[in-house]
């Protein structure tokens, strides 16, 4: 039986997956909350800067005389635990813009902070709303991290800020720390937990594995135990329960069947070989040696009869519903059946009575639909005493077409009926002997109709008779009788 490698398992197909939905998941939310932290601190960054502007603009426009550097040195005095550098780029009013001087406090190294002469001129150009910020993280403008504000002032002139990001990167590079410890352990934590809980969910799974490995055809009596589980797994195993208790009722049955054709062979083998050296133990008269070999044939007949019906039988279960014909008359059939059993009936002082009107058309196996009727026909011939009655009917009823097959013979005792289309059963082996009955007829005839979709009905009454009908549903292309 095949083993199942452990990578290729439903479990660790589903424990991977999980895994790596889980990572995605984390990872697009530590994404996501890094990107609003550090859009928050650049916010806050932002506004600081912009004030930081303002009151620069300020401290030069109040005061009459006050030049840039004072109001910058002023400024830098008071933000002096900030890491701030504020200088004023000085433009001239040609076209294009040319930078005209740098003032700046002294704090600032020469060529420091010196940005691209082109971002001068586009800040020239901005209003309040859309002011220029930069990160500049460039070793030759500046030896640490900056984000920077440049705004147009009069001048032409642009007024440039910058503050120092290390705290912020600072912060954020914990946050990541922080963040990737965090879901790196809820990833193992959930992993474990998800892989215990798919690993529980599925060990029915190789609960029914390890049973159906234990499974054979002598021992179907094995069973998936199952707690109650209303889930799929549940029903997977009830199904498979299922499946193994119709599979050791089939056994069981074809054992039986096996059993019996052995049995009713056996017995009139038996009857032959008794016969046989009975008359063989002294010398006989010929009528003797007639009536054993008489007696022989009877019994050849009875073998040669149970292996037509069992070869019938076996052939039947081969067949399939595409062998169905369209516009088969049930009423030709049936007369047909009659003319061949017509005689023995008038032999056995039997009447046989006919009631088949126009054609009843319906979709079937013409040969099998006669060997139905046929079955039916001689187990009323043969359990129907001399002087009675056989009445044969097809009729349409609703969607129905009904064959009905009666007769005024002994009848089948009720508590037989449920057993009588069952393989070899016999009611009276006695009676079935004499009458040369070996209990497939009626099999068959279950075997026809259930293969039509055809319903049986039985009627009985001991010592007054029998009527079988067979009722075959409306056909999609039948005929109506004309
Ligand atoms: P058999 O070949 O012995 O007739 P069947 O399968 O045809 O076997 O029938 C099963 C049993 O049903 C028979 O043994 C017989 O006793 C009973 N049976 C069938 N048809 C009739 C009938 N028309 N009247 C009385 N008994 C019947």
């Amino acid at each position: 039986m095949k083993k199942i490698k452990h990578f290729h398992s439903l479990s660790f197909k589903l424990t991977i997956w999980y895994i790596l939905i889980l990572a995605m998941i984390i990872t697009l939310s530590g994404f996501f909350l890094y990107q609003g932290y550090k859009d928050k601190l650049t916010d806050e960054l932002d506004k600081l800067l912009f004030e930081i502007a303002d009151e620069t603009y300020e401290a030069w426009r109040k005061k009459r005389g006050v030049s840039w550097q004072e109001a910058i040195q002023k400024i830098e005095t008071k933000y002096s635990s900030f890491p701030l550098y504020i200088q004023v780029v000085e433009l001239t009013e040609e076209k294009p813009l040319q930078i005209r001087n740098f003032i700046r406090s002294p704090r600032i190294p020469p060529g420091c902070l010196q940005l691209k002469p082109h971002l001068y001129r586009k800040a020239d150009k901005t209003d309040l709303n859309d002011l220029i910020h930069l990160e500049v993280d460039d070793k030759r403008l500046c030896s640490f991290p900056l984000r920077t504000l440049l705004i147009p002032v009069r001048g032409p002139r642009i007024l440039q800020v910058s503050l120092s990001t290390e705290e912020r990167n600072k912060a954020l590079n914990e946050l990541i720390l922080v963040m990737g410890g965090a879901g790196l352990l809820l990833l193992v934590l959930a992993s474990a937990g998800g892989s215990l809980i798919i690993s529980k969910a599925l060990h029915p799974v190789s609960k029914v594995i390890k049973t159906a490995k234990k499974i054979t055809a002598d021992d179907l009596s094995l069973r998936i135990e199952t707690k109650e589980r209303s889930d799929e797994i549940g029903a997977l195993v009830e199904t498979f329960n299922e499946m193994i208790a119709r599979l050791e009722r089939s056994v069981k049955k074809i054992k039986q069947f096996s059993g019996d054709v052995s049995h009713e062979l056996r017995t009139p083998l038996t009857i032959i070989r008794g016969e046989v050296e009975v008359s063989l133990r002294k010398d006989r008269k010929k009528e003797e040696y007639i009536q054993t070999m008489q007696s022989v044939l009877e019994e050849v007949g009875r073998m040669e009869r149970i292996i037509n019906d069992l070869l019938l039988l076996s052939r039947l279960e081969m067949m399939e519903s595409s062998q169905l014909q369209e516009n088969i008359d049930l009423s030709t059939i049936a007369s047909e059946a009659i003319s061949l059993r017509k005689e023995e009936a008038s032999k056995k002082g039997l009447i046989i009575e006919a009631d088949l009107p126009a054609p009843l058309f319906l979709t079937g196996h013409p040969e099998l639909l006669m060997r139905l009727v046929i079955n039916l026909l001689d187990n009323a011939l043969r359990y129907t005493p001399s002087g009675g009655k056989i009445a044969l009917e097809v009729k349409r009823e609703g969607n129905n077409i009904k064959l009905q097959i009666s007769d005024t013979g002994i009848g089948i005792p009720e508590k037989d009926l449920p057993f009588i289309f069952d393989r070899f059963y016999v009611v009276d082996p006695s009676r079935s002997k004499e009458t040369g009955g070996v209990g497939l007829g009626l099999a068959i005839v279950k075997w026809i109709a259930d293969f039509h979709q055809a319903q049986i009905q039985v009627e009985s009454k001991l010592n007054q008779g029998t009527t079988f009908i067979i009722s075959f549903p409306q056909q999609k292309n039948r005929n109506d009788e004309k």
